[in-house]
């Protein structure tokens, strides 16, 4: 049966990190709601606005939208195997919602704890750099790119650091995650469908932990 493999954790645990890696190496679709949320900042209508408003305070959109999103998302035809959810679900109501789709998609849920201390959280979201262009994710801490502020792949573009990494908005980050999702941990582990791995140490001793839970 295909999966559905929703990876859990904090901001700045590693989701999209190793989300990537998946896909570049397993050929797994990475669908990711933020990503997803953040393409909407170059249209200029209403809902994007106010999608943006949100997402810059630290809150999470409506979950009658990010359903929306990742109904029409999952339906796409390269979604027809297994996939990952990247930051999806993240409440209690969009965990709900997730079973109903998986029934209809005839897949089996997986759920990736990507456990990581709250102080490594902080270094890693001040730290994180991403490209514009393809996405990739760098930390001027553990990951640098060989040219400072340079893409490796892409030099012409500037690497930005997100809006919503900024200290203040990491914080109401963190709180919605402990108040929203986390409980979600519990759902999983309840219905014997949470492996919870360790998210500390290097990125390929990470992704290893990972491959192993989700095979
Ligand atoms: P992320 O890149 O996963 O940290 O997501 C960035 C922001 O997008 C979040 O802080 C939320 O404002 C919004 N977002 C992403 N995924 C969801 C979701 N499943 N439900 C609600 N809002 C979301």
């Amino acid at each position: 049966m295909d999966k559905i493999i929703v990876l859990i954790g904090a901001p700045g645990a590693g989701k999209g990190t190793q989300a990537r890696l998946l896909n570049e190496r397993r050929g797994i679709l990475q669908i990711s709601t933020g990503d997803l949320f953040r393409a909407m900042k170059s249209a200029d209508t209403p809902l994007a606005r106010e999608v943006q408003a949100v997402m810059a305070a630290g809150n999470l959109v409506s979950d009658e939208l990010t359903f929306k999103i990742v109904q029409d998302r999952t339906s796409m035809p390269d979604a027809a195997g297994t996939y990952i959810l990247d930051g999806y679900p993240r409440t209690q109501v969009q965990a709900g919602q997730l079973e109903g789709l998986a029934e209809e998609q005839e897949k089996e849920i997986v759920a990736v704890e990507i456990d990581v201390p709250r102080e490594d959280l902080l270094k890693r979201l001040t730290g994180r750099r991403t490209c514009p262009i393809c996405g990739e994710i760098y930390n001027i801490y553990s990951k640098p790119p060989k040219v400072e502020g340079r893409c490796d792949e892409h030099p012409d573009a500037v690497l930005e650091h997100r809006k919503d990494d900024q200290e203040d908005t990491v914080a109401a980050r963190l709180a919605t995650y402990d108040e929203l999702t986390a409980p979600l941990l519990d759902y999983y582990r309840k219905t014997d469908r949470l492996k919870a791995v360790d998210g500390t140490g290097d990125l390929e001793a990470i992704y290893s932990r990972i491959e192993r839970a989700i095979s």
